[in-house]
């Protein structure tokens, strides 16, 4: 069975009113979160009562808290492997099992980390101890269980995070046959930012009976969305008045070539800004190290296409520009919601050219999208 429900901000959420175990308030408290966001108050209720549950949010609406939550009062510390969390990246692998691991570690409760990468005999050390969650890459984490060196007959409690991400990395098997192998009755989380095509085959093939969920907005009312219509010619210059006029530290520009990126990240580079391109012809180590100059603040504008940025996980960008309009609709989703954490504010800014209005008509029509129209001269003196 499917819900779908919309939901507005409520007012009067609370911690004490989703029925979590009084060892985890007091975790909660010790942390310092306040009360839930909205992700926590709908889908920690439901996942205590057993149900499985499907919902699009996006990175930083507070996503792992809520599944963490949803399962962690039900986890048993005596017992070995019982939970594990999928997840598409290294990156994102690091960054959620850190989180993870802030709630697990005062209830003494054991978080393995798994992702593909790294040296196996890493991974060995990990599996020494007595592991109750793992999160993991699905190809890593699946080479262990192959080998048997992971037994996950027992894990109770299965968490897909970003999902359509995983199954456009080409994990969409390996999700499935992890299913397989888990207790059959093994209660589902998904998230993912879209429900893609993809993800409705995997949630229609694998996912018996399902709460689904739209939570909150797509795109979070604290990112400014602009737009502007001009030429293709123009382009550059809208940008440079834009950069030179205002404050920030990191801004992403999106593109839809690897030629592109290059050629703007150059522009931008001989007009006196610190800009690099991120595109799939560097090697791994090249993409890291410009990846790490633009996290520390040492690049200012990191110009890339939606492949080259896919698998990354860069937030806390200040400002998003959408050079092209992207050629996926979820795309769209994806590159804003680089901007715009939890409590911050973000702005997003797409350029476009007669041809491109149509396209980008049907991205703004589909998720129902409220961007403001603003003229190309705004930014000149
Ligand atoms: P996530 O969407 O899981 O990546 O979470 C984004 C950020 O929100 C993380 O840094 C969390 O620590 C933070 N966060 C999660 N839950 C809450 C909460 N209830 N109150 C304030 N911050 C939170």
């Amino acid at each position: 069975m499917k819900n779908l429900i919309n939901l507005k901000d409520k007012d009067n959420k609370d911690f004490n009113k989703l029925g979590l175990k009084k060892n985890i308030l007091q975790v909660l408290s010790r942390l310092n979160y306040k009360k839930p966001l909205d992700v926590q108050d709908i889908i920690v209720p439901l996942a205590l009562k057993g149900k499985n549950v499907v919902f699009t949010s996006k990175t930083g609406s507070g996503k792992t808290l809520a599944y963490m939550l949803g399962y962690l009062g039900k986890i048993n510390k005596k017992q070995s492997l019982q939970m594990i969390v999928l997840v598409p990246t290294r990156e994102l692998c690091v960054q959620v099992g850190k989180e993870v691991k802030t709630v697990c570690d005062p209830l003494d409760i054991n978080v393995g980390m798994l992702y593909g990468g790294r040296n196996v005999a890493g991974d060995y050390r990990t599996l020494m101890k007595k592991n109750q969650i793992l999160v993991g890459t699905p190809g890593r984490l699946l080479l262990h269980v192959n080998e048997k060196k992971i037994r996950v007959g027992e894990v109770k409690y299965l968490v897909y995070d970003e999902s359509d991400q995983m199954f456009d990395h080409g994990f969409y098997r390996s999700c499935a046959y992890l299913k397989q192998r888990v207790s059959k009755d093994a209660q589902i989380i998904l998230s993912s930012a879209t429900i893609t095509e993809k993800v409705k085959d995997f949630i229609n093939q694998e996912i018996v009976d399902y709460e689904l969920l739209e939570i909150g907005y797509l795109i979070p009312k604290n990112i400014l969305q602009e737009k502007i219509y001009c030429d293709k010619l123009e382009k550059n210059s809208i940008l440079l008045n834009l950069f030179s006029k205002t404050k920030f530290k990191r801004a992403m520009i999106f593109c839809n070539t690897k030629l592109k990126s290059y050629n703007i990240s150059e522009f931008f580079q001989t007009n006196g800004f610190n800009a690099k391109s991120l595109s799939s012809d560097l090697n791994q180590d090249e993409r890291l190290k410009h990846l790490n100059l633009f996290k520390e603040g040492k690049i200012k504008l990191l110009v890339t296409t939606d492949v080259a940025a896919r698998g990354i996980h860069i937030e806390d960008v200040d400002l998003v520009i959408n050079y092209d309009v992207p050629t996926k609709n979820e795309f769209y989703i994806h590159r804003v919601g680089r901007t715009g954490r939890v409590d911050k504010n973000g702005y997003s800014l797409t350029l476009i050219c007669p041809e491109d209005v149509k396209r980008f008509y049907r991205i703004e029509y589909l998720y129902d999208l409220e961007i403001v129209e603003i003229d190309k001269g705004d930014f000149e003196d």
